[in-house]
């Protein structure tokens, strides 16, 4: 049995903590949206259905393992389409409906906004729910760890991702990130890009180096976020 804790977030909003990772129901008036579906739980349609009485879709922020927990529990998942490689990778199995940048999901009185924030993976997206200003973010903007090595992740891109994500500021006065800290708040979006941009450069900064999923990593501190990159040994 995978231990998670349910949290009532606002009205009609859930965020469901599992361990390190979390996820979050969204309700509307005619269908709710869960947003990632955990690591290890593999029954998050069922605890959402727990918690509203509407029909349950599911949209994947991004597919690394540990937000595509119980996507086999439905059939068409949506998603952006430049993340199928990932979710190939991963084992994911259901059909995608893809999502592009710009796309609105109406969930009755209730609008989810899809902004692409690439670069931790191709088709990382960010949800933003319009009337709480709150942009739900995955995993690009947080306070934890930012996996940046290995298969399918650019800082090139990152920078453009977040570079992207900037021009929607006014649109939301809160971040609420997949990891870490919560909520996180705009102004972190600009201290990942120049950080970024300033190791894509060549700055030095201190890191130390772990050895997982069979490389090193240079664990790059920024003093409020980890970047993960891969090491040059
Ligand atoms: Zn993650």
């Amino acid at each position: 049995m995978v231990e998670y804790r349910v949290i009532k977030a606002g009205d009609g909003t859930w965020r469901i903590e599992e361990g390190y990772v979390r996820i979050f129901l969204l309700e509307g008036t005619e269908r709710a949206m869960l947003i990632d579906s955990g690591m290890d739980i593999h029954s998050a349609k069922e605890i959402a259905e727990s918690l509203t009485d509407k029909p349950v879709s599911l949209i994947n922020t991004h597919a690394d393992f540990d937000h595509i927990g119980s996507n086999a529990e439905w059939d068409k998942v949506y998603m952006h389409p430049e993340e199928e490689g990932n979710f190939r990778a991963n084992g994911g199995t259901s059909e995608i409906i893809p999502v592009r940048d710009g796309d609105v999901i109406d969930l009755g009185g209730r609008e989810l906004k899809i902004i692409h924030i690439p670069g931790h993976t191709p088709g990382s997206i960010g949800i933003l729910d319009r009337n709480a200003r709150v942009l739900i973010s995955g995993d690009p903007v947080q306070k934890g760890r930012i996996f940046m090595f290995g298969e399918y992740r650019s800082m090139e891109r990152y920078v453009e991702g977040l570079e992207h994500l900037m021009q929607y500021a006014g649109e939301f006065d809160e971040l609420w990130p997949s990891h870490a800290e919560i909520p996180v708040y705009p102004a972190l979006i600009g201290d990942l890009c120049d950080t970024a941009k300033k190791i894509l450069a060549g700055e030095e900064f201190s890191y130390t180096e772990e050895f997982m999923y069979g490389e090193n990593v240079r664990i790059t501190d920024t003093g409020y976020a980890s970047f993960l990159l891969p090491s040059d040994n």
